[in-house]
């Protein structure tokens, strides 16, 4: 027999229109079928996600003193530069 293939479509899941079964996006509705392609962009959300983490830490030390080492899982050192900030503000009298 000769022009038979292992059946080479399959079902866009987006669209339900058949596609081929290489095929990373869909020619009906440009979706990204293939689920390694997807993958990169789950990746680099979660980096996007480390570095807000980052960010609210430092914001956190900008505005509370400490907080920011705290916020990391340094609870010690960020009482000691809280404790440190507190003295001093006392000290000094916020002339400064
Ligand atoms: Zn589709």
């Amino acid at each position: 027999m000769i022009g038979v293939s292992p059946s080479p479509l399959k079902k866009c899941p987006y669209c339900a229109e058949m596609i081929l079964a290489e095929a990373k996006g869909c020619r009906y509705c440009h979706e990204v079928v293939d689920p390694s392609w997807r993958e990169p962009h789950a990746s680099a959300e979660a980096t996007t996600r480390t570095r807000r983490h980052r960010g609210i830490a430092a914001i956190l030390s900008l505005v509370i003193p400490g907080a920011g080492q705290m916020y990391r899982g340094k609870i010690g050192w960020g009482l000691v530069w809280l404790v440190f900030t507190v003295v001093a503000y006392t000290v000094f009298g916020g002339r400064w």
